[in-house]
Order: C-alpha cells, then structure tokens, then sequence
C-alpha cells in the first residue's frame, strides 16, 4: 500500500440506514483501507459524527498516516440534503439528523474541508467514474435497497437540482390514495417496494424475515419471496419509465440489496419499463447491474473528496 499522496489522504464516510462505511485513500483516489461498522437507526447525529472522525482517525494509522494528512472528506447521508449549506435535510430515514449542520461539525472534528451529499448521488458519482456507468453522458444509477433512491447523471456530471434532492425515485406518488409514506405522503414508490412493505406482505406466509432473507430465499426458488421481489421490479419499472421519458438516458445501472437478486428483478423491471416508455426512448436505454456493489457509495465518497480538494487547491 502506497501513500504517494501529494495532496494527502483523502477520506469517505458514506451512512446507510443501518450502518456507516468509512475509508481513506490516497491522492490517486486508491482506497488504502476501509471499515464497515453497524449503527442503530435512531442514533443522534453527533454520536454518528464523532464514530466517524474516530474510526478515520484508526484507519489514517493504518496506512502509517495521521488524521491530520486527511486533506478533504466526501460524507454521505442516505436522505436531502442541502449541498450549499451543508445541513441534513429529513427525518425520515434517520431521525436524528435533520437540521445538523454535517459539513460544520465534521470539518471541526477532523480540520479538513467536507462535502456533503446524499448517498445515491455519491453512489452514481462512484459508478460514473470507477464502475457501470463509465462513459456514459446520459445514465441513472438506481439503488434498490431498504428503499428507492436514483442518482441521475446528466452531460457527463451527476445532477444534483436546485437544494441536492433530485433523484427522489422513492417519493413519486404512486397511489394517492395509497398508504402513507414515511415522507408524510400518501402512496409512494417506497411504501410498495420498500423494505417494510416487501418484509410485510410475507408475515403471514413467510413469518418475520430480513431483507436479505427475501432475496436469498428467492435465489433458492421459494415461490413467495420469487413474487414479492418480481412484483417489486415491475412497480419501480414503471416510476422508471417516467425517468426514461423525461430524461432520455443511454443508461440505467442497479445497485443495492435487491439488485442481488439479478434477473428476477431486472427481468420484470425490464418489461415495466418497454411496456411503460416512450418506445424510442426504451428502445435505446441499457439496463444493467452496478458494477461496484455496496461499496458504490464510498468510492463515490472519495471521489467527492478528491474534486473538494482540487477545488481548494485551485482557489489557495
Ligand atoms: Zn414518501
């Protein structure tokens, strides 16, 4: 492992609903080292922050560096949030965040320069630069995880809108006469294919399952999890349908748990998605797997890092 930095260590933290993944790379944008640690949803953001800055500290001395070489840090939160003044956007995901200002309290635990985003985007940025969506202009990395997220790509940059929550996938109505969504709407994408509604509609048949549970178990061929998982695809094809309409991509990459389950849910996916689109703008749209798997997120993390760092340097 080499440091050969030039511009010092650049840092990742990347927060999912039930954990948060940190790394260090070099100025190369090489990870050195990483840690996947496990974390309580209702967790308040000051203990979220500070596990953080201390598991990059360990992780800076493991590659025979210190905190203070980390030059810049790229931090992602699985919600909105505002890219400009670098506060955390909802509680809907994680309840202890809304209103913390991330890129003031972590530039003050670890003395460097933080970018914020949400972790779709960085998770696109990721798969953009290093993984399934290199060389693509026009493209969509879609996460299909505990819920719905999209980080859209657009003349080759990822596409923020005006406050950082463009890619909301999740949050289209879908029925709005629908249940409510954790949102405060009503019917939306995320309560038919989010993880409460997958892990619900197999209680009685199934009894209490885990995410994962499903797509293993529809891997093995249960017939039950197999439907859950393919009626899943076929919904999120249709929100996707509106995506391939308005923005016309080349490309549409999917990540996440639910990706794992690989045919069985780009199949129906697929065919939502030709039966939903305009038939020119599905003819031309590719629809693949992620290439870089959970670790999207954190890759993108450091590239964010890394663009922070030349910012900074440009303007000094
Ligand atoms: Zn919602």
């Amino acid at each position: 492992m080499s440091l050969e930095s030039g511009g010092g260590l650049l840092a990742g933290v990347a927060f999912g609903e039930r954990d948060v993944r940190v790394a260090v790379a070099n100025g190369s944008r090489e990870i050195l080292a990483q840690q996947l640690m496990p974390l309580q949803a209702d967790h308040v953001a000051d203990e979220g922050m500070e596990r953080a800055a201390r598991l990059l500290a360990d992780l800076a001395e493991t590659v025979s560096s210190g905190v203070e070489d980390i030059s810049a840090i790229g931090f992602g939160l699985p919600m909105p949030v505002d890219a400009i003044s670098g506060e955390a956007g909802s509680d809907a995901v994680l309840p202890g965040w809304r209103g913390v200002n991330v890129t003031d309290a972590m530039s003050a635990y670890l003395r460097a320069p933080v970018a914020l985003d949400n972790t779709a985007n960085l998770a696109a940025l990721g798969e953009l630069r290093a993984g399934g969506l290199r060389g693509v202009r026009n493209g969509c990395y879609l996460k299909f995880s505990y819920g719905v997220g999209a980080g859209i790509v657009i003349d080759g940059e990822v596409y923020r809108g005006s406050a950082g929550t463009a890619g909301e996938i999740g949050h289209v109505t879908i029925d709005e006469n629908g249940p409510i969504c954790r949102c405060g709407n009503r019917g939306c994408l995320d309560t038919f294919v989010g993880s409460r509604a997958l892990i619900s509609s197999l209680a009685a048949s199934h009894g209490p399952l885990r995410l994962k549970d499903i797509v293993h178990r529809a891997l093995a061929g249960d017939l039950g999890c197999r439907r859950v998982i393919e009626d899943a695809g076929r919904r999120v094809g249709v929100a996707v349908a509106g995506v391939v309409n308005l923005l016309n991509p080349e490309a549409i990459v999917v990540g996440g748990l639910l990706a794992e389950a690989g045919d069985l849910i780009l199949g129906p996916l697929r065919e939502a998605l030709d039966r939903c689109a305009i038939p020119s703008a599905a003819a031309t749209v590719e629809l693949r797997p992620a290439e870089l798997g959970d670790e999207a997120d954190i890759v993108g993390a450091i590239h964010r890092a890394s663009m922070l760092s030349h910012t900074n340097i440009s303007i000094s």
